[in-house]
């Protein structure tokens, strides 16, 4: 480069620098902390178990929108109007493959161009669903697999890795932030799936009863066997109750397992003629890891008996 290009150059160097001067001014704060509104970015989810695991990786620089909230039913869901709101405002959408999203996704791909989808499910072999059923809209439903793929420590390591990835690609400025939190998630989940093999390795029956059968992939994980009772709807009918009853005084189980919208006086009408209990675990927690602690150790102590 000669002198005289540089010269040329000079007065564009100048008025480049000035600009950024002035660029840099506007940016800065004013006193005290940066707004932190600027700075997070929107997201959705499908079920409200996958919030935890980006809020545990994506820390405070991540807005969640839940699809399918606490109390629920994940089968029958449509969202809602806010919620679309909501996801015209988020970078990323994190599926995991429950009934709704064949639906619904096509049209969230088309209302959002910009939208970046992520299978959270994909790579999890699926099982077959635990009870094929007709629902009351006649569809058979024999073929579906089974959707509860997040209620298993091992599956969620794969679902947190989607979310971690799919983070990182939207903000790589904030790896290394993401990445530690991601490490110190794998590690609780690590540990969660040694605490949850060792207190259920020694039970004494390894069938429990549920009323939903939401429980497959924990059972697989650790050697249970689910016996579901559902067959389509959200309450069992009378003939229904009577044969799930006949079946628990056959497989001599003591306790039921059901979520937390199974109606009550069912439970107590069910637990009085088994002559045990009835105890609600919830496949739709928050707090994932906190959850699944509980319904292992409600496992535990209802099969250790
Ligand atoms: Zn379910």
């Amino acid at each position: 480069m000669d002198k005289n290009h540089l010269r040329q150059r000079r007065p564009i160097l100048v008025i480049y620098l000035m600009a950024l001067v002035l660029v840099l001014a506007a940016c800065q704060p004013a006193a005290g902390p940066a707004e932190t509104g600027e700075d997070v970015f929107q997201v959705t989810v499908s079920v409200l178990p996958q919030a935890y695991f980006v809020e545990r990786i994506g820390g405070d620089r991540v807005a969640v929108n839940v699809m399918v909230g606490a109390g629920e039913d994940a089968h029958t869901y449509e969202p809602k109007p806010e919620q679309m709101v909501a996801l015209s405002q988020s970078t990323l959408f994190f599926s995991i493959g429950i009934e709704y999203e064949a639906a619904w996704l096509p049209r969230f791909a088309d209302a959002n161009p910009d939208l970046v989808f992520i299978d959270t499910a994909a790579g999890i072999d699926r099982l077959e669903e635990a009870f094929p059923h007709t629902d009351d809209d006649g569809n058979d439903h024999a073929d579906d697999l089974d959707p509860h793929i997040w209620l298993s420590p091992r599956n969620g390591e794969v679902i947190a890795s989607h979310i971690f990835n799919a983070l990182v690609s939207a903000r790589p400025q904030d790896e290394a932030d993401f990445k530690a939190n991601y490490e110190a998630l794998l590690a609780e989940m690590d540990a969660l799936d040694q605490r949850i093999t060792q207190a259920l390795s020694g039970v004494s029956q390894r069938k429990f009863m549920v009323f939903h059968p939401a429980w497959g992939y924990f059972a697989r994980d650790y050697g249970l066997v689910q016996l579901p009772i559902q067959t389509g709807g959200t309450d069992p009918s009378a003939s229904e109750l009577a044969a799930l009853i006949d079946q628990a005084q056959e497989e001599n189980i003591r306790v039921i397992f059901v979520q937390p919208t199974f109606s009550a006086a069912n439970a107590r009408a069910v637990a009085a003629e088994i002559g045990g209990e009835v105890v609600t675990v919830d496949p739709l927690a928050r707090d994932w890891l906190e959850n699944l602690e509980n319904v292992a150790e409600a496992f535990a102590s209802a099969l250790g008996q």
